[in-house]
């Protein structure tokens, strides 16, 4: 627990009617008049929806691509939040942009993923944040970083911010995985178990970068009990002009959002929950990592009894096997586990090497009997 961050506002103090569960959406960007204000009447009809997000400056990986429009972007939202009455929130990357959206009556705000990983920028932000009372909203870096993350959320946290929110929008990652950005579940789940009370939400849209792809990722983000979501719509998401991919029909959104499975938490109090929570789900995810890394273990075992095989060489080989479970057992050790325990899980695992190894060399040997006419 970071003693630092131990007075966040829950979102049952600050959401209308008590509610503990964050529905954001809005497109990528605010592209026209005409476009913020057909968006922001869809979501007049979509239920209980908290913010509109636009982005009205855009962080774009390379120049000569749409940057925003800025101020008169401001100008637009301003408008059609008047005539709406729906709240919005959009991404502040410097100073300049926070007092221009405060200016402007945006309610909330946030840090995004490429400005989270500069801790000047966040300063910069932080300190024009001081005294103010908005809600702030800071993404995951772009690189898996979670000290990264923590020290956004206590720069920001430091200038007065309790309306602290993390949205896990995924990670850059050159590892093949089906999805924009790479989900690793365990580091929004890791920070969650470092500050339970930090409302921690999800940005499928970013991670799935395809909008099919956009409800399995969602639901995922429920099932690890995630308390929100920001899911970027578009009137025409084929024709938007940043992030075309991914942005859901707006039409569809009634149907995204009821089509998920909301899980229910019970127990004696609200704080046994939520650490009760925040644990089972940090095991949910080493068990996750622990099964993903046997099975890569198992393929290795594989591979070395196949090479062994094709060179004629004895399967067991007593010096390595004592070299194994000696440095296994002693690394055991200095973690705080158990010697014997890991002694005999390893025990286990060269059996079953062993035995997958045998059945490599098994099938290398074996003969086809020829076909009898
Ligand atoms: C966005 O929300 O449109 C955006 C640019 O997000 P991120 O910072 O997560 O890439
Ligand atoms: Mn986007």
């Amino acid at each position: 627990m970071n003693p630092i961050l131990n007075d966040i506002h829950p979102l049952r103090h600050w959401l209308p009617n008590g509610a503990d569960f964050l529905k954001i959406s809005g497109p990528c960007s605010a592209e026209t008049p005409e476009q913020v204000e057909e968006m922001m009447q869809a979501l007049t009809k979509v239920p209980g929806l908290h913010y509109v997000r636009f982005g009205v400056w855009k962080p774009r990986t390379r120049p000569n691509s749409f940057e925003g429009n800025g101020n008169p972007a401001l100008e637009w939202l301003r408008d059609s939040a008047r005539r709406t009455g729906l709240p919005q929130m959009v991404e502040v990357a410097n100073h300049t942009h926070v007092e221009a959206a405060l200016k402007a009556g945006i309610e909330a705000l946030w840090i995004g993923a490429r400005t989270t990983v500069n801790p000047f920028s966040v300063q910069n932000i932080a300190d024009a944040l001081k005294g103010i009372d908005v809600p702030i909203f800071v993404k995951n870096p772009i690189s898996p970083d979670l000290p990264l993350w923590l020290g956004a959320l206590e720069r920001v946290h430091a200038s007065g911010i309790r309306k602290l929110v993390a949205v896990h929008r995924g990670f850059t990652s050159y590892d093949a995985h089906p999805y924009r950005n790479a989900a690793r579940w365990e580091i929004p789940l890791q920070l969650k178990g470092m500050i339970p009370e930090l409302p921690v939400i999800c940005d499928p849209s970013h991670i799935a970068g395809r909008r099919d792809l956009v409800p399995e990722v969602a639901q995922k983000a429920l099932d690890f009990g995630m308390q929100g979501l920001m899911v970027e719509s578009h009137p025409n998401p084929e024709f938007a002009w940043s992030d075309a991919a991914q942005q859901l029909n707006v039409r569809d959104l009634n149907a995204f959002w009821s089509g998920l499975e909301y899980a229910s938490t019970t127990g004696p109090s609200a704080e046994f929950n939520d650490r009760l929570w925040a644990l089972r789900k940090l095991i949910d995810s080493l068990d996750e990592d622990l099964l993903n890394v046997l099975a890569r273990r198992m393929e290795y075992t594989r591979e070395i009894g196949q090479h062994k095989a094709d060179h004629n060489i004895t399967l067991f080989q007593l010096e390595r096997w004592n070299e194994i479970l000696s440095t296994r057992t002693q690394r055991a050790e200095e973690l705080g586990l158990d010697a014997e325990f890991v002694r005999t899980m390893w025990m286990d695992m060269h059996q079953r090497g062993l035995e997958i190894q045998a059945r490599a060399v098994e099938s290398a040997r074996r003969v086809e009997p020829p076909v009898m006419e």
